[in-house]
């Protein structure tokens, strides 16, 4: 028996506690939360089921925890869970899973499934059976920062691009501003307009704000890949720069799973309540506009459509914000078949796109987005999450639709209305 493998099954055995003993009990075996997840609606394979993704969690569940499973286990009745059954869950737990949320949404006993594979990833990294490209992003994390291995260097070029090219301040290390701001690995490489944006936005509010040159990284690969003290280093990061500056609210860029982190799961990975509050920029904007300090003008002459990234509208419950932001500057805004808080997820979220084995089947879960996105007959989609808008953009590229992505904040910053206010 291997030392990582005895690791990975204590690491389960930690990880089960009353909801998860109570959620396996009330199973009623009814496949709905199949149903929900684009990664068995887009296959057929009822390998992808979400509960079956659990297997030797609920199968350690029940041989340690339970009377009837112990028995059968020391009668020799029971088989227990071997390392090469967690090796061979590997896929099912990391590559066909992005965390979406939706099956817990269906259950009708009110099981969070998504949860308990947050949870089983504790165990599968624990027992060394996390994909190469999680492993790889979450050590780049803890040495420079960032899973992308982004320097402060390369934030330092794009801070100079955007001030040239908008005529902004992009303030560093400001005590006592409104808003620390961080962005994603994506935002910084790909998409820099975001900061850009950010600034414009501000400026015009009166809004103050400023970036941290130790803590402008939102990822949070820790979640990800299940390892919460990674996870727990990798927030109080963020909280450590935070308190320093003394800001009112850190402001969770366009990523989805880092305001998860950072949000919902931050206060308890640090063990306390924060001093100060933790919003999604969307949320921010429209704090603006309702105190009469973002003002929008013009609009988008074509028809467009929303993403909603999951871990943004439908477990944070930002999904108002975008609508109101957006019907103030798309007249022929359209809604997603099943958009909002069931919206189908892009099938790169929860590291997925991090990791190159999954590559194969996140094309054939993409299906689903491109139906939705064909369905309506737009030529422009708007989502609010960079990770999102990266995968969807290489998935279009690779079924050759001609369709152009966008931010929402630089959407909004390219609207404001400059004689407002
Ligand atoms: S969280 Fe989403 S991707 Fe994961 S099993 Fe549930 S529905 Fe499928
Ligand atoms: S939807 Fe809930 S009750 Fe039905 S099979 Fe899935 S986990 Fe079990």
């Amino acid at each position: 028996m291997s030392a990582s493998y005895e690791r990975g099954i204590n690491a389960f055995m930690e990880v089960i506690d009353a909801p998860v003993a109570s959620f396996f009990s009330s199973c009623v075996h009814c496949g709905l939360c199949a149903e929900s997840c684009l990664f068995y609606t887009e296959t057929g394979d009822p390998q992808y089921a979400p509960i079956h993704k659990l297997e030797p969690l609920r199968r350690t569940w029940q041989q340690e925890y339970t009377l009837l499973g112990r028995l059968a286990k020391l009668a020799g009745l029971a088989k227990p869970v071997t390392d090469e059954e967690l090796a061979a869950w590997s896929p099912l737990v990391y590559d066909s899973c992005s965390m979406c949320g939706r099956c817990s949404m269906v259950c009708p006993v009110g099981n969070d499934i998504t949860m308990m594979i947050r949870k089983m990833r504790e165990g599968m990294a624990a027992a060394g059976h996390a994909p190469e490209g999680l492993v790889t992003a979450t050590a780049r994390s803890i040495t420079s920062g960032s899973p992308a291995g982004v320097k402060w260097v390369t934030v330092q070029a794009q801070i100079k691009r955007m001030q040239a090219q908008f005529g902004i301040e992009i303030p560093v290390n400001k005590e006592g501003a409104d808003y620390l701001v961080l962005m994603s690995s994506w935002e910084i490489l790909n998409y820099p307009e975001y900061l850009g944006a950010v600034g414009r936005i501000f400026a015009k509010a009166g809004a103050t704000w400023t970036l941290a040159d130790d803590a402008y990284e939102a990822t949070n690969s820790g979640i990800q890949i299940g390892a919460s003290d990674l996870a727990r280093q990798l927030v109080g990061r963020i909280v450590a720069a935070a308190e320093r500056l003394k800001v009112k609210c850190v402001i969770s860029p366009e990523c989805g799973h880092a305001y998860t982190a950072i949000r919902w799961e931050g206060p308890n990975l640090m063990g306390r309540a924060f001093g100060f509050e933790v919003k999604h920029i969307l949320e921010v904007l429209d704090d603006l506009r309702r105190a009469g300090r973002l003002k929008l003008k013009g609009s988008i002459d074509k028809p467009l459509t929303y993403h909603d990234p999951c871990q943004i509208s439908r477990r944070g419950g930002v999904h108002e914000q975008p609508r109101t932001l957006l019907n103030q500057i798309a007249p022929q805004f359209r809604e997603m078949n099943d958009g909002g808080t069931m919206n189908w997820c892009c099938g790169g979220g929860g590291g997925v796109s991090a990791n190159e084995r999954a590559e194969a089947l996140r094309t054939i879960a993409f299906k689903r987005k491109k139906a939705q996105i064909e369905e309506l007959g737009v030529d422009t989609v708007v989502t609010a999450c960079a990770n999102c808008r990266v995968v969807i953009e290489e998935a279009l590229e690779h079924y050759h639709m001609d369709i152009e992505m966008l931010g929402l904040t630089e959407l909004v910053a390219e609207h404001l209305d400059e004689e407002g206010i």
